[in-house]
């Protein structure tokens, strides 16, 4: 019998995040003052985060310290076990083997409070009181909720309003964690009443959501704001996720040939991958392949235009490089699968703009099937976003089958989909609509990017 499961000890929780900043071939293009399009300092970015964080943000050493605090609380969850999906194998007919690390043990369910309890602790650790930030479908949100408590923090959540209203089991669980949770486009903020007097009905979304965050943590001394993706130091504090990997492979005795991860923002595919892409970067395994998943119904990396654009709806964050669909774009609403965000990780983007790193887009049927195939071989019901990535790895294994290949393929389980049953449930009843963006709405809502 094949092993199952690899673990490691809660002391080989990794001691340092990787930043891959320190093997980029050249440097990273900087985020610019949209009035000036200069680039932003420090001191810019000092009212919005913590002096600790804005640091990481710009690092180019290799390794950052993880604090001891912060590795007492991953070790609630961490580290978390990488798998071989032997039955899943099994049922494919594949002679390629299938890995995934589950990232859906953590308390939320998913990898995100690899960051929210490193963003609460350097929080806390300047004396901030209080955290403001934004979510879709709740994952971050509930995710920052419990960071923060862990560290003494108060928590605002400002949540897509048509998520407050159809997706309520997450807005209860950053309540029980503690945390306000406040439906985006609010009258909190001055940018969330100007959109309701435009349109009182406003449904929402991300674009908005981060607006009235900024605005709240910029109006208040005790607040910072908090991102849950995209960027640079999100996706080193996800880091600890490749890293553990990289061990558990060791104990399994393979590595990875190809590796796929799904997109929404890039942090879970990039915390995954980075550390292994490190020994593509420096020559140690220059063939490793990375596949970044997303939908076709919000194509950044596939459809969307290598640029600076603004990472927020009201044009308030830094011009930031990466690839985008215009700051804009609202998601299709029949779209279930998530990952809905118009712009990406620009140290991801840089990768794919490189051809270190490939993308591949989906339609939501065949995405929902592959998930269904998964839970019917390895029991998982994984997020929506995370189907993403099993449906590329479940064809990636198909093709071996063709070619007689036996290859260790790798995706990155980011997490369980326990609160996105209604989505399952349109699949299932064969609701859901496949819906694919088009090259022309992209370039129509790049007309409204700055020109740099
Ligand atoms: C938020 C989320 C994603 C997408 O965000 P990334 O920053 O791209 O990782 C993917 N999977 C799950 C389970 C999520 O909660």
């Amino acid at each position: 019998m094949a092993q199952t499961k690899f673990m490691l000890d809660e002391e080989e929780i990794p001691k340092a995040w990787y930043n891959i900043q320190a093997d980029l071939p050249t440097p990273l293009a900087p985020p610019l003052n949209p009035a000036t399009k200069k680039p932003i300092g420090p001191e810019d970015l000092a009212p919005i985060f913590p002096m600790e964080l804005i640091k990481q943000e710009v690092s180019t050493e290799r390794w950052i310290p993880i604090p001891e605090e912060v590795r007492e609380v991953y070790r609630l969850w961490r580290p978390s076990p990488l798998y071989r999906a032997v039955r899943l194998e099994r049922a494919l007919k594949t002679p390629a083997k299938i890995y995934y690390k589950w990232e859906g043990v953590s308390p939320p369910g998913s990898h995100k409070p690899n960051t929210a309890v490193a963003q609460a602790y350097f929080n806390m650790k300047e004396g901030v009181e209080r955290l403001a930030t934004e979510t879709g479908a709740g994952q971050w949100g509930s995710a920052l909720a419990f960071g923060t408590r862990l560290f003494g923090l108060k928590c605002t959540v400002y949540m897509v309003h048509v998520s407050y209203d159809q997706k309520p089991y997450r807005r209860i669980m950053m309540e029980s964690w503690g945390a306000e949770c406040i439906p985006s486009p609010s009258e909190r903020t001055e940018y969330g009443k100007k959109v309701l007097k435009e349109d009182p009905k406003c449904p929402g979304s991300l674009g908005i959501a981060i607006s009235e965050a900024i605005e709240d943590a910029a109006k208040h001394e005790d607040t910072k704001y908090s991102l849950g993706s995209v960027l640079n130091h999100v996706l080193l504090h996800q880091t600890v996720v490749g890293l553990e990997a990289k061990k558990q492979f060791e104990l399994a005795g393979d590595y990875p040939d190809v590796m796929f991860g799904c997109v929404g923002g890039g942090s879970n595919f990039s915390g995954a991958v980075f550390p292994f892409l490190a020994d593509k970067l420096t020559g140690k395994n220059p063939e490793l392949k990375a596949v970044a998943c997303e939908p076709k119904a919000c194509p950044t990396l596939t459809k969307g235009l290598y640029m600076y654009d603004h990472g927020d709806t009201a044009r308030m964050t830094p011009l930031i490089m990466m690839y985008t669909l215009g700051h804009g774009f609202i998601p299709p609403p029949i779209h279930a699968g998530g990952l809905r965000y118009h712009g990406d990780a620009p140290l991801l983007c840089k990768l794919v703009k490189e051809k270190v790193v490939d993308a591949t887009a989906y339609h939501q049927n065949e995405v929902f099937k592959a998930a269904i195939t998964f839970a019917q071989t390895e029991g998982i019901l994984v997020a929506p976003e995370t189907a993403h990535c099993v449906k590329g790895a479940i064809d990636e294994a198909l093709r071996c089958k063709e070619t007689g290949e036996e290859k260790i393929i790798f995706f990155a389980n980011s997490g369980h989909g326990h609160f996105d049953l209604a989505a399952y449930d349109s699949y299932l009843r064969g609701k859901l609509i496949d819906y694919e963006y088009s090259s022309e709405s992209v370039k129509e809502a790049l007309k409204k990017v700055p020109k740099v």
